[in-house]
Formats: C-alpha cells, structure tokens, sequence
C-alpha cells in the first residue's frame, strides 16, 4: 500500500520516471511474450586455437529478432530480463537448447565441439542451477566435457558461498566454468582459484582497436602471464585483425573469437563456417609466425 501510494506521489514530479517504467512494463510483457512463442534464437560464435586454427567450441549468444528483420541485441534485453526474474526460465531455454545443438553437430561430424554457454548471477539464487544443467546435458545426450559456462566477476560481489557451493557442484559434472570480460570487474584474484575457473575471457574492450590495443598491452600481458602461472586457459574476445591474432599469440594466448573469423551465425551456417575456415587456416596457418 505504502509503495503504492509512493509510486503515485511520484508520478506528480517525475513523468519520465514513470513513462520509463511504463516503457520496462510493455518490454516485459514483450519478453514473456517472445519466451511462450519461443520467438528467441540461438547464434553461435566460433572459438579458434590460435596455435592450429582449429576451431574448439562455439558461444552460444541470444538473439531476439523482430517481426521488421531487425534484432533486438541480448544488452538491451538480459538486464530487464534479469531483474524481473525472467532470466532463470529464459536461462534454462538457452541451456537445454544450446546442449541440443552442440549434440547435433558433434553427431554431424564435428565430434571434439564445445559450446559456452553465458549465465546471470540470478540463475544462482534458487539453487536449482545444477540441476537444470544436469537435466540439460543428460536430454540432449551430450558429455558435461562438452559444456562451458561463462560466468561475469561481478559474481563475486555477490553471495559467495551460496554461488561457490553450486560452482563445485558443477565442476563435479565434469562442466567447465570460463571467466567472462575479464579485466574490466574487480577481477577479485583470490577468489578466481575457489571459482574452478579452467579459462579466463579477455574482455574486447581491451583487443578489438588498435587505440584500445595501444592503451592495454601490458594489461593484456599481465593477465596472460597470470592465466598461465594459475594453470587457466585464456580466450580473447573481439579479435578484429590479423595484427591482433599475432600480437596475442606472441604473449602466450591460447585461443580467440572475433568478427575476424566470424560474428555469431544461426546454426545452420555453422558447417559451411567451419569448413571455410579450416580451409583458411591450412591456406594460412595462425602458427606462421613470420611476422613475429
Ligand atoms: P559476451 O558474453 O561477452 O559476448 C561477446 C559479445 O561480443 C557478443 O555480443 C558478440 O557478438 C560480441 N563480439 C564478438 N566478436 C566481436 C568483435 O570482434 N568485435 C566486437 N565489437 N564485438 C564482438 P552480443 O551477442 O550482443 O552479447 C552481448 C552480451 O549479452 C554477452 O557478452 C553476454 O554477456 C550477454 N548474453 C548473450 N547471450 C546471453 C545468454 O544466453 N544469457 C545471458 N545471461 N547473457 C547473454
Ligand atoms: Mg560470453
Ligand atoms: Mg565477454
Ligand atoms: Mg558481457
């Protein structure tokens, strides 16, 4: 009663506040909307071996398209999709679906293929997260071996012990766990060992320009020699440029991602990538390191 008659008090001073939150409430309603009417896909971004050229797993990325053509991207969607809650039933959708379609294609021939899987801190609160993923995997038929969650810092922040608990949980499955964005939080370091983590993501604010390149080698540098002294594979995010791929290679990175390979694609184009781009990689191995 009393937020109520708040809200309404409200409405007096602030009109903007109030058309924001109108404008959430109709995007909300959209959201459940898209998830009955399962409108939501799946893209898959590939994950190259620097060294062979080698493509090691895909990420899974939420695409919401529109009746127009457009697309709604995942950053203008998961933060509302999050603090509504919606996330943990979206969250499950992603899983079980991403599971299925690494299935599919290691039956069709693409038999070592991983894929990563993105998950919100909300996904931890109700405890049923191992669960989901168990449940998931043993659906879809495929090995724990083939799964990577990809999990913010910013989980850190929140209830430890709750979330840690879970992580073992799944670790357990034999599921592995990759540090998202990493760099840009507060990159808690003690934490990172009790997590599990077997890869650190190196966020693309720091890869994708050369300004940014330039303003962020040592950085770069220092999480690599960091990965290696802990054991953790390291990814790169945003490579754009064959002068990025090489520079990384240099420092010890072991794999990358980038609209230099490819962006995210439906799951259909995703033999035909993987054939262009082992085909590129023969041609021009990233192990040729003339340049170096
Ligand atoms: P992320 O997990 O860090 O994903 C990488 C983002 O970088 C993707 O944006 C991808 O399209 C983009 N990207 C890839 N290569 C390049 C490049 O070379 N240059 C540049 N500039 N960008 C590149 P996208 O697909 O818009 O996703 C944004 C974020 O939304 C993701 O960041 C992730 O945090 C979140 N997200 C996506 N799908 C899901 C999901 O299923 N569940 C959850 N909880 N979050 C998701
Ligand atoms: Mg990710
Ligand atoms: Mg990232
Ligand atoms: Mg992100």
């Amino acid at each position: 009663r009393a937020k109520e008659d708040g809200r309404n008090t409200y409405h007096f001073y602030d009109d903007s506040l109030d058309k924001a939150n109108d404008d959430k409430f109709k995007l909300l309603q959209l959201l459940r909307l898209a998830l009955t009417e399962q409108q939501f896909r799946l893209y898959y971004q590939p994950q190259i071996a620097l060294g062979s050229g080698q493509i090691t797993a895909v990420e899974a990325l939420l695409r919401w398209p529109q009746a127009d053509g457009s697309m709604i991207s995942p950053d203008q969607f998961i933060p509302l999709a999050e603090s509504s809650g919606l996330i943990c039933e979206l969250g499950s959708w992603v899983l079980r679906q991403a599971c299925q379609h690494c299935a599919l294609l290691r039956r069709q021939g693409f038999a070592e293929l991983r894929v990563a899987v993105n998950l919100s801190v909300i996904q931890f609160k109700d405890g049923l997260l191992p669960g989901t993923v168990h449940a998931a995997l043993q659906q879809a038929e495929l090995p724990a071996e083939a799964l990577e969650l990809e999990l913010t810092e910013s989980l850190l922040a929140d209830d430890t012990e709750h979330i840690l608990l879970q992580l073992d949980t799944l670790s357990q499955l034999g599921v592995t766990i990759a540090i998202d964005d990493f760099g840009t939080g507060y990159s808690n370091l003690s934490y990172l060992r009790r997590f599990n983590a077997s890869t650190l993501k190196i966020d693309r604010s720091f890869i994708s320009t050369e300004e940014q390149w330039q303003a962020n080698a040592p950085l770069v540098q220092a999480i690599i020699q960091m990965a290696v002294s802990l054991g953790l594979n390291t990814i790169a995010e945003g490579i754009e440029s064959a002068d990025a791929i090489r520079k990384l290679q240099a420092l010890g990175c072991n794999e990358g991602q980038g609209f230099y390979w490819s962006p995210a694609v439906p799951i259909e184009q995703l033999p035909a990538l993987f054939t262009a781009l082992q085909l590129s990689a023969q041609a021009s191995p990233a192990t040729s390191n003339t340049n170096l």
